[in-house]
């Protein structure tokens, strides 16, 4: 099972994802307008993986 919720990108602002994977114990956030990627374990709020493209680039 996984709920979905309506998030605003921490990296670009616009409009994201967050799904809640009940099964796996995952908690993944994404963002289609910038590849922002997050995934962290629900249960002791690890992050698993991460990816913010252009975090850093930002003149
Ligand atoms: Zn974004």
């Amino acid at each position: 099972m996984r709920t979905i919720q309506e998030i605003r990108c921490p990296n670009c602002g616009s409009e994201a994802e967050r799904h809640h994977i009940v099964d796996s114990k995952l908690t993944r956030t994404q963002c289609s307008h910038c590849d922002y990627l997050m995934v962290t374990c629900s249960r002791t709020n690890k992050v698993i993986e991460a990816y913010a493209p252009g975090i850093y680039a930002k003149s």
